[in-house]
């Protein structure tokens, strides 16, 4: 076993090949030629990443963020509104809900899937309920049908938040399809990145489709004409050509993500430790590969000092993060959410990792609980 290694969690260069050459002369005649942010790149891309998703739009803005707070703000989501998000996810998934000015509501995490738990938003429901954010963590699609079923009888929207997810699968349906709206970020993390920020809803709604285009252009639909009180938040043509590359790898991307997940749960099978539960009509696309441990932030510094890049996503569930502060909750309130907190620890997952890399990652967490190779 090589004893120097360094195993990354991202290798941007792997994301290009040969195609390189034809992204940087379709940059450059972008720059040359102007147009940068009502560009024909940006339509094209929105239509191809409707048409990956199965939807009938596509709206591209400019960040994550941007997706979630643009459509809850188009479908008047606001004041006095109450909207159930899960309390693991990234700060971002919450804070959209403020952001538009309603009030976030929470809801624990299930303890096998850590997804939202279907006991728990049905506790959180009120009259006041507009719409349930599940949020597709880790790539791991949240199973639709009970909260599709609750949303037709409590006439809450579904926002599903997919930007840990695209490509993901249920019964070989594409996740961000099966609620109002499906937001994605192209963060440059994301599995589907641009060079920079970037974000997208997808819908079958015209009339929502049409209101973010509204509130990512100044409220306007037309030029000087501001309908609403929208914002400035765009993907420009840069970024949409990089994406729209990108996309036709991303299946591939997927399916070797999914091997490398299936290698590591062979490799490290009959060590003490927990997984993400995997379902067999859906497809996961290991966004972030996590295994849970008691002993987490020890295993951590271990395999760091290996030079293995493992991270915690995420160290501190959403109601106990100061910007939440207003919102009165407790530390015990949301129990599972907590113990992931403390237990979740992400092994670096890539589609290009290579055999060796993922042998010497388990090599190091068999070599902290004392087991070695088998
Ligand atoms: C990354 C992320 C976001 C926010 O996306 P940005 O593009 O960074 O604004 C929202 N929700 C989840 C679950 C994310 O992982």
């Amino acid at each position: 076993m090589n004893t120097n290694m360094r195993v990354p969690r991202y290798n941007y260069a792997a994301q290009f090949d040969a195609d390189i050459e034809a992204i940087c002369a379709r940059v450059r005649s972008i720059l040359l030629r102007g147009d940068y942010d009502q560009s024909p790149e940006n339509a094209a891309f929105e239509e191809a990443f409707a048409l990956f998703n199965g939807t009938r739009y596509a709206r591209t803005v400019g960040c994550g963020t941007d997706a979630l707070v643009l459509t809850l703000r188009a479908l008047r989501i606001g004041a006095g509104d109450e909207v159930i998000v899960q309390a693991n996810t990234f700060y971002a998934t919450a804070a959209a809900i403020a952001l538009a000015g309603a009030t976030p509501v929470l809801a624990d995490a299930d303890d096998e899937t850590y997804l939202i738990d279907m006991q728990s938003v049905r506790a959180a429901l009120s009259p006041r309920t507009r719409a349930v954010i599940p949020v597709h963590l880790y790539g791991k699609p949240t199973p639709m049908q009970e909260l599709s079923e609750l949303s037709a009888r409590h006439g809450f929207f579904i926002i599903e938040d997919a930007a840990q997810a695209h490509g993901a699968k249920i019964h070989g349906r594409n996740v961000g399809t099966f609620g109002i709206a499906g937001c994605f970020s192209f963060h440059a993390s994301k599995n589907l990145s641009a060079a920079g920020d970037g974000g997208c809803v997808i819908t079958d709604s015209l009339d929502l489709a049409q209101a973010i285009r509204a509130h990512r252009t100044h409220g306007q639909l037309v030029q000087h004409e501001h309908l609403v009180l929208g914002t400035n938040s765009k993907l420009d043509a840069i970024q949409a050509t990089i994406l729209h590359s990108k996309l036709s790898k991303l299946p591939q991307w997927n399916r070797l993500r999914r091997e490398k997940a299936r290698r590591y749960h062979d490799l490290l099978r009959d060590l003490p430790l927990g997984f993400q539960r995997e379902d067999s009509l859906e497809e996961h696309v290991y966004h972030l590969f996590t295994i849970r441990t008691r002993e987490r932030d020890s295993l951590l510094a271990h395999l760091r000092d290996q030079g293995i890049d493992a991270v915690v996503r995420y160290p501190c569930p959403i109601h106990l993060q100061p910007a939440f502060a207003a919102y009165d909750w407790r530390r015990g309130q949301f129990p599972v959410a907590e113990q992931l907190a403390e237990q979740l620890l992400c092994l670096p997952i890539r589609p290009d990792i290579s055999d060796a890399e993922q042998e010497y990652v388990a090599a190091h967490v068999r070599s902290y609980f004392g087991v070695h190779a088998s």
